[in-house]
């Protein structure tokens, strides 16, 4: 086995916690586990969240919302007390069987998707549930204002088979403190739900709002006018008799943005890196100084030194901005706790490190890629992106729990409560 990651099931549960914590009381929190919940395993993490109470877990595609409902089936969980699964990036049209066979509930903004779950769902006795997207500017995905917006509600309200119960919109700059777009973006949202209203749709849930707008505690102030975004948010929800909720996926996984310099993260000192990704000294050389390391002898030996050969390179998503020249350093790995410097290039299978001064490094030893002492956020930094992209990216022989689960869990059913009509 080339590398593999260690999941920690208890700090994503303890991250979970945090993040309800900070959200506050009432205010449910939708797990985003897409995208293989962030290269952490979308199997893995959905029992381990859905045992923590998350009462809606958001996915890819359906392919992954399969996977997902598979993996709760398998962890023992009746269909009943599984959470919802939210279809966050829309359906492809080949997929709406598949969404209602799954019990999957699909966003939409479109009227050719509706029809074909409408379609879909005339199959089967019970209405498909389905989540309205609608853009408040960030022109990506959803019903913005305009000519199409009205037509498409009256395609919606003619789908028998349907039934709208959320509306949802996504933020362009949450972890920007008192950022103008966002207030123009919850006004908007507020101008939109109105109008959806007038349709004659009483949604269930109202979600906006991701790991950085749980964290922007000013996120729609202005400093003279403390209002949390979620107090916004629950008094929003309530003006159109709805349940408020939020969504978050970095925060799950012990992340957080930095944010913008008026605020200070809430969440970052309760959250605790999920993953740990390791590989194992594969060989060890000793070079004479002045030896060239790796392509294009970009890093020269100064003095005498001890390379270990890891199986690890760009492939796997070991980023190559991680590799070091003589005048510009790298990115590190560790050995036995000490930091041991990627040398020459990162190469597609291959990474050599300088484990000169770690006597303890021999073959067969653990070496830490990514983990406590090297994050996400360190690679992110020198490769120039986020750690977002810098955990999707990696690519691990295996994913495995380090704390399997030893007792018998007992499952609530996932409640909700009644929601008076508008
Ligand atoms: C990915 C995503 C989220 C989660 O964002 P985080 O910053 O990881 O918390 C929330 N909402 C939508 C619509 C998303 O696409």
């Amino acid at each position: 086995m080339n590398s593999w990651a260690e999941i920690s099931e208890q700090h994503l549960t303890a991250n979970y916690r945090a993040v309800l914590h900070i959200a506050g009381p009432d205010l449910p929190v939708l797990a985003v586990i897409k995208a293989n919940a962030y290269g952490h395993s979308a199997e893995l993490c959905a029992p381990l969240l859905a045992r923590a109470g998350a009462p809606w877990l958001g996915v890819t595609d359906a392919e992954e919302g399969v996977r997902v409902r598979n993996s709760l089936t398998t962890a023992g969980m009746p269909l009943t007390c599984q959470p919802e699964v939210l279809v966050m990036c829309g359906p492809a049209p080949e997929d709406a069987d598949a969404i209602v066979h799954h019990h999957l509930t699909p966003v939409v903004w479109d009227p050719a998707q509706m029809e074909e779950l409408n379609r879909a769902a005339s199959a089967t006795p019970a209405q498909l549930s389905v989540h309205l997207e609608v853009d408040t500017g960030m022109s990506r995905q959803g019903l913005a204002a305009g000519s199409a917006f009205n037509r498409t509600l009256e395609v919606l309200g003619k789908c028998r088979h349907l039934q709208l119960t959320g509306v949802l919109t996504h933020l362009a700059s949450a972890e920007v403190s008192g950022a103008a777009q966002t207030r123009e973006q919850l006004a908007e949202f507020s101008h939109l739900l109105t109008a959806v209203a007038r349709h004659r749709f009483r949604p269930r849930w109202l979600h906006v709002g991701n790991t950085s707008a749980i964290d922007n505690a000013k996120l729609t102030s202005e400093p003279s006018d403390p209002v949390t975004p979620m107090a916004w948010l629950r008094e929003f929800a309530d003006r159109f008799g709805a349940r408020p909720m939020l969504r978050s996926g970095l925060a799950l996984y012990g992340h957080a943005l930095p944010l913008d310099s008026l605020t200070d993260s809430r969440l970052h000192p309760h959250l605790h890196p999920v993953l740990t990704w390791k590989t194992r000294i594969r060989s060890l050389t000793d070079v004479p100084a002045g030896a060239a390391i790796g392509y294009n002898a970009t890093f020269r030996a100064a003095r005498p030194m001890r390379l270990a050969l890891i199986p690890v390179g760009y492939a796997d998503g070991l980023r190559r901005e991680l590799s070091a020249t003589n005048t510009r350093p790298g990115g590190w790995t560790l050995v036995h706790g000490q930091r041991a410097p990627i040398v020459g290039r990162v190469s597609m299978n291959l990474t050599t490190i300088d484990v000169t001064c770690i006597p303890e490094a021999r073959i067969g030893e653990e070496v830490t890629l990514l983990g406590p002492g090297i994050t996400a956020a360190d690679h992110a930094q020198i490769a120039g992106t986020i750690p977002y992209e810098i955990l999707c990216g990696i690519r691990p022989t295996v994913r495995r729990l380090v704390a399997p689960l030893t007792s018998e869990p007992t499952f609530a059913p996932v409640t909700t409560a009644p929601v008076p009509s508008i």
